[in-house]
């Protein structure tokens, strides 16, 4: 037996090496990443920024705990309070437990008003996340068998369907958590129309909005949160996946209103918000911003766009081409397993999400050339494919 727990379906691949949006493996053979760490290498592998910053943080200070003040943990909570609206940022280690601090939070806010609400609705096909709290907030059954009891005050109704979420409100309902944009369940977007009227469903109830952009937040979308192309602010915001740009971090920001609900005692961890991830964090913003970034997302991700749906023109087996800035999704009317095994025979990266759709996750200063070069692959499989599907 394997002396690593068996919790990953792995792919037949080791990689040890990548620079930009090319990785090898342990044999030197070459890939183009379009997986990108599954939307966490934000400046691609190797960034010289990035290497240089966290080398230097490395020869100052690698970690010291939240016992004391932590300077780069302050720039980075300004810069992303100053970015996001809201205005204070507790910062932990992943998605999960971002999420988790952020249900924490809901509770501990109607708690310090003598009010019964504790209960929070999300949608089905959402993914927030592993832990007791996240998973049975996922709206996925898959991920709950066998960890049951699972904790109470959790419902979900399908996204985009404003009047079922009317129906699920009631006087116990705290908090909505919703994905501006689900990744994992399928590269699903949630209408504009819809996040505006949920925002506008919340304030009449005073109910509070969590958005999970852990994997749409930092730039991913082509702004550097998602919710801005909706034109609103939720009370409650959590990131983490492309915020370190590879270093693990997750951070949870919460409005004037709703974050002063936490004091000494009531959340911590012991690694949140450490120098080095602190550090990365802060070269992952500085190089969007420095480098525009968020434009070349934009324009990346048109072109990739545009590229899927005439490949989809010319076959059909593409249903459906969706997405936001660099996350995007090409649904096919057959498993997409067998594509993301024969892009990666062929020397692309790709993942799936949901069953049937093929998900694309560049870094985010990817090139004109690689979107091609990715372009051309996958219309290699599709034409290999009518021999096997
Ligand atoms: C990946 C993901 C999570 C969980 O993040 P971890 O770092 O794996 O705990 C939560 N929410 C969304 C939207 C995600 O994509």
């Amino acid at each position: 037996m394997n002396s690593i727990m068996n919790t990953y379906a792995r792919f037949p691949l080791t990689l040890v090496r990548g620079e930009g949006s090319r990785v090898w493996d342990e044999r030197d053979n070459g890939f183009l990443d379009f997986i990108a760490g599954i939307a966490v290498n934000t400046l691609g592998h190797a960034n010289p920024a990035m290497t240089k910053a966290i080398a230097q943080q490395a020869s100052e200070m690698l970690h010291c705990s939240n016992l004391f003040h932590i300077p780069k943990q302050q720039e980075l909570a300004d810069q992303l309070t100053t970015l996001s609206g809201l205005n204070a940022a507790f910062f932990c280690n992943s998605g999960a437990e971002a999420n988790e601090a952020a249900i924490k939070l809901v509770r501990k806010y109607f708690y310090d008003q003598n009010s019964p609400r504790r209960s929070v609705i999300s949608a089905t096909q959402s993914f927030h996340g592993r832990l007791l709290s996240t998973l049975t907030a996922t709206g996925q059954d898959k991920v709950k068998v066998g960890f049951d009891p699972l904790p109470p005050g959790f419902s979900h109704v399908p996204l985009n369907d404003i009047e079922a979420l009317k129906q699920a409100i009631n006087d116990q309902t705290a908090a909505i958590l919703l994905e501006p944009l689900q990744g994992e369940g399928g590269v699903n977007i949630a209408e504009a129309s819809y996040l505006q009227a949920v925002r506008e469903l919340c304030d009449e109830h005073g109910i509070l909005l969590i958005l999970d952009e852990v994997q749409t937040g930092i730039g991913r979308c082509g702004t550097m949160f998602a919710f801005e192309q909706a034109g609103i602010t939720p009370d409650i915001l959590t990131l983490a996946k492309g915020l370190g740009g590879g270093m693990p971090i997750g951070a949870m920001l919460a409005s004037a209103a709703v974050a002063p609900a936490f004091g000494p005692g009531t959340h911590g961890s012991t690694f949140g918000g450490n120098p080095l991830s602190c550090t990365a964090a802060l070269t992952v913003l500085s190089e969007i911003g420095s480098n525009d970034l968020l434009n070349n997302v934009m324009q990346r991700g048109a072109q990739l766009q545009n590229g899927l749906q005439e490949l989809a023109s010319s076959y059909p087996i593409i249903t459906q081409v969706r997405g936001q800035g660099l996350l995007v999704g090409a649904e096919l009317n057959v498993e997409a397993a067998p594509f993301v095994a024969a892009a990666r025979d062929n020397g692309l990266l790709i993942l799936m999400a949901g069953p049937n759709v093929l998900r694309f996750l560049p870094a985010l200063n990817v090139s004109a050339e690689e979107v091609d070069e990715a372009l051309a692959t996958v219309a290699a499989v599709l034409e290999e494919s009518e021999t096997w599907v």
